[in-house]
Formats: structure tokens, sequence, C-alpha cells
């Protein structure tokens, strides 16, 4: 997939080297959030990789048919030919996108500052590491005084991660279970802390957050705490055309002939990808805020309604989610924004393109609501509902819209 012409000025190049001094700080500032939860603003200056995604359609596999599988991947040729777009840089976490996954400074330094500079969560804590891919969470928390900590995952990784945990000489502090959390057996009754980077696009793609709640539910003390325990998932809307015809209007015509009916099919897919910030119209709504402490499995199915008020006159072909996460139990509020005026995240955005280009007027809103469901079928796949209207000087429009994450 290509970058967006004038593309985020936060992006760097993929595989560049990072910052050493990187804080990994990304939360956006709150100002064009609205009801966004209090953040504090930090200036990022490391650099960021950027993972490409394949343009890949065909199949009717979803990604229950190789998730589990995937994870474990070196190399991705065997994969490719399973899968839909968007590509997954999580499900096919070979050792290229694992790699890339840890040099995402943002997501990886985050964990780190939180873990180590909030080192009283985790003294002599028994820690829980949901999905520990290489264990790098699981080695931080160690590094930070763990009294233990149970390091879970399923994928051929953990065979690497039992290895890496040796290797750094702390095999008596780390426990390395192969097996998926829903079926290992843990060798104590409670833990005082779970950890997990769980979140995939649209925050919600994978699904993995029920995997945390269970363990939540089964293993975590009374008084224990999950970190991040906070994710919010936000909507906005975006001028852009020369995307829209790359992307979607090609399939009317190529090369003098009609496949309009691939069109369908890349509408229905969210696209995920950077956004220019320049690209943002409107103001940007928080649709639903998850305490990962609190809520029930069921809470991943929402309804939300947005209302996004047009800052300029422009058109809108687009909307655009994005999630940022917090730990609200550091001694700092800390937590990074994947939204499309912070820096750039392996996550990068989630396109939803509008049958309609909207003619919007500064001051007039494109109202509706968004329906978020995990899909009946595989629930690591989502289904989403869009419903908007405008009722503008130049644009009046009401209309429903299907997408399907998978
Ligand atoms: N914690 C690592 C990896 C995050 S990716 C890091 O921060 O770099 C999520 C990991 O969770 C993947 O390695 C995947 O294989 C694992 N995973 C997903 N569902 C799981 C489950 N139900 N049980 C165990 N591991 C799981």
């Amino acid at each position: 997939m290509g970058r967006r012409k004038g593309g985020n000025k936060a992006l760097a190049p993929s595989g560049q080297k990072t910052s050493p001094d990187a804080d990994g700080m990304n939360l956006d500032g709150g100002k064009e959030q609205e009801e966004a939860p209090e953040v504090v603003a930090i200036e990022e200056k490391a650099e960021s990789s950027n993972l490409e995604d394949s343009p890949l359609i065909g199949s009717d596999k979803t990604s229950a048919d190789y998730y589990f599988d995937s994870y474990s991947h070196f190399g991705i040729a065997r994969s490719l030919s399973l899968i839909h777009k968007p590509f997954s840089a999580r499900l096919l976490a070979s050792s290229r996108k694992r790699r890339e996954m840890l040099k995402d400074v943002v997501r990886t330094k985050t964990y780190q500052n939180v873990i180590y500079q909030n080192s009283f969560l985790f003294k002599n804590k028994v820690v829980l590491d949901v999905g520990a891919g290489t264990g790098i969470l699981s080695l931080f928390c160690a590094k930070a005084g763990a009294k233990h900590v149970y390091a879970v995952e399923c994928s051929l990784m953990a065979d690497m991660a039992k290895e890496i945990v040796q290797t750094n000489g702390y095999s008596n502090v780390i426990t390395v279970l192969k097996g998926k959390v829903e079926e290992i057996e843990l060798p104590v009754a409670h833990v005082d802390v779970i950890i997990s980077e769980w979140m995939g696009y649209f925050l919600l793609f994978e699904n993995m957050l029920n995997t945390v709640l269970y363990a939540r539910d089964k293993w975590l003390n009374n008084n224990g705490i999950v970190l991040p325990d906070k994710a919010s998932l936000y909507l906005t809307a975006i001028e852009d055309a020369e995307y829209k015809e790359d992307k979607i209007e090609f399939w009317n015509n190529v090369y003098g002939f009609d496949m309009s009916c691939i069109k369908k099919q890349a509408m229905i897919e969210p696209l995920v990808d950077t956004v220019d910030q320049n690209q943002i119209v409107t103001n940007c709504q928080l649709l639903k805020t998850m305490d990962i402490s609190k809520m029930a499995p069921g809470d991943v199915s929402f309804m939300a309604p947005f209302k996004l008020v047009a800052e300029r006159n422009d058109y809108i072909h687009a909307l655009v989610a994005y999630f940022d996460v917090s730990f609200t139990k550091c001694h700092k509020l800390m937590g990074f924004s994947t939204g499309p005026r912070s820096k750039a995240t392996h996550w990068k955005q989630t396109v939803l393109y509008l049958e309609d280009v909207l003619t919007i007027c500064e001051g007039e809103a494109v109202v509706g609501s968004l329906t978020v469901e995990p899909n009946e079928r595989n629930p690591r796949d989502v289904d989403i509902m869009l419903k908007y209207s405008l009722n503008g000087q130049h644009c009046q429009v009401s209309r429903t819209q299907h997408y399907k994450m998978r």
C-alpha cells in the first residue's frame, strides 16, 4: 500500500534506526477530541516503523483459518495465498513482522516506560503476560523487579521466547507457557498484574481483548491491575479524493474493462492506512471508552452515535477510526494514540470509504452511528455498520453502509 501524498510528517521510513532516547509517548492533546480522557501531550522524538500492507484480494477464508498458526511463521509466503486485505501485520507475525512490531517505538517504548518508570507496580508482584510473543514485555517486567512472570504464548514463538528468556538470564523469574490462555494451566491461583499488548487494527480486529478479559476473570487478584486499563475508539472525517480514486474508482475502468464488482468488495473492506492530518475536515469524536479492568466480554459489541462538525468547506470521502490506550495506574498517566495527529504506529488508521462524496460547509454536521460487533462465524473478524446523514446547504444524504474487517 502506498503512502498518502504529503503523508504524515511524523512518518519515518520503515526499518530506520530508532532513537535511543525515544520516550515512546504519543498521546493526542485532547484538544480536537470531544470528551477525550484527560491525557498528557508529550512530544514524540522517536522514529517509528511503518509497515507496508499488501494489496491482496481473494479467498473467502476468515482470519480464524490462519490466525494462530500464522503468528509463528518465519516466512509469509504460505499465508499470502490465504489472506484478504487488509493485510494484518499482527496476524502474519513472521520474524519480519515481529521485528516491525518491536520497532514500533510508540508501542514498545510506551510499554517499556510504563514498566520501568512505575516499578512500584511490579516489585515483588506476580505478573501474567497475555500473548507474550518474543517475551519482550515479560523481560521488561522481570527487569523492573517482578517476583515472577508467567509468559503465555500460543504460537511457536513461545519456543523462541523460552530461549530468549534463558539467553538473557531470566529463567528463574520468567516461565514461558506455550498454549492458549484459555487452555493452559497456570502454576499459581492468582496474579497481581496482567499485562498485554492485545490491540488490533481498528482496536478490535483479532479480538484478543476477550482473551485478556478471560485471564482477568480467572486469575487476577481482587486488588490486581490490568495494563493497559483504558482503550478508546475515535471517529473523524477526511477529504480523500485522490486515494478513493486510486483504491476504489480504479475498478470502474481497468484497461478499458469494467471491474466494478471488485469495487463493491473494496468498499466493504476498511482500509488500514496512514492519513495526513491535513485531510481532517471535522472534529474528532470519541465513540467508546473501554475499561479493561471492569468491562464484560460482551462490551466489545456496541453502537455509538456521532456528530462530526465541519471545520471548513470541503468534501468528505471517508470516515476514519483510530484508538488510544492509556495506563491510568501509573504514577503519571501514560499511553499513546494511533490518531492521524500523533506519530504514526504500525496500526496506522482505519479508513471507511463512503458511497457518497459529501459536499460540506463549515459548521454543518454529519450525524449518525457506528455499530461494531465481532463476526458471528469468526469472532476475530469485526462487522461494522455505519449510518450517516448530512442535511447541508449543498448536499442532503442519508445512508447505511456495512463493512467487514477480516
Ligand atoms: N507481547 C508481545 C506480542 C504481542 S502480539 C509484544 O508486545 O511484542 C500478540 C500475541 O498474542 C501473539 O504472539 C499471539 O500469538 C498471541 N496470542 C493471541 N491470542 C492468544 C491466546 N488466546 N493465547 C495465547 N497467546 C495468544
